[in-house]
């Protein structure tokens, strides 16, 4: 049985706060936009290599996920499609869609902010990222600054801006 990814050890040096806190600056501008307020950074070695925003309002595109464009634009930048040493911060959990994208990578770790009970695919609705069925796993941070992302998930229902799919 492949061990579950999680048992690996932390990148010890990686500061999740400040990487997030890029997540968290991006999603505000997101929600400026008009769109969610969901955004991803790629990070390689302390370095952000990508950073990305839900763009489905402004693009028409219902898989403008963020999550979906990091992994996109990280792949880009670096010139490769495996990306086993990236790590992915995002605001909210990711859907199924996006944690399919993740996997697709090779990536192996994921940190997000706030759990998303309606759409997450790492255990908050389903558990995609860690499931036993699948030849990988993700290792998966979460809470990291999640008050500061569902305040701001706050102020956007607030406003009236769109969300995510709901369940209803
Ligand atoms: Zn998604």
């Amino acid at each position: 049985m492949v061990p579950v990814a999680g048992t690996r050890l932390y990148h010890r040096s990686v500061n999740y706060e400040l990487f997030m806190g890029e997540a968290l600056a991006e999603a505000q501008l997101a929600l400026d936009d008009g769109e969610p307020p969901c955004a991803a950074v790629a990070v390689v070695d302390e370095a952000m290599v990508a950073r990305a925003r839900d763009r489905v309002r402004e693009t028409g595109d219902p898989t403008a996920h963020a999550v979906v464009a990091a992994v996109r634009e990280a792949a880009r930048r670096l010139g490769r499609d495996r990306l086993a040493d990236v790590t992915i911060f995002t605001t909210l959990e990711p859907c199924a869609m996006c944690v399919g994208a993740l996997l697709q990578a090779d990536i192996e770790t994921l940190v997000f902010a706030a759990p998303d009970p309606d759409n997450g695919a790492a255990g908050g609705a389903i558990q995609l990222a860690q499931s036993a069925q699948l030849p990988r796993r993700l290792r998966v941070v979460s809470g990291i600054r999640r008050d500061e992302v569902e305040e701001l998930r706050r102020r956007a229902a607030a406003r009236g801006a769109p969300a995510r799919a709901r369940a209803s």
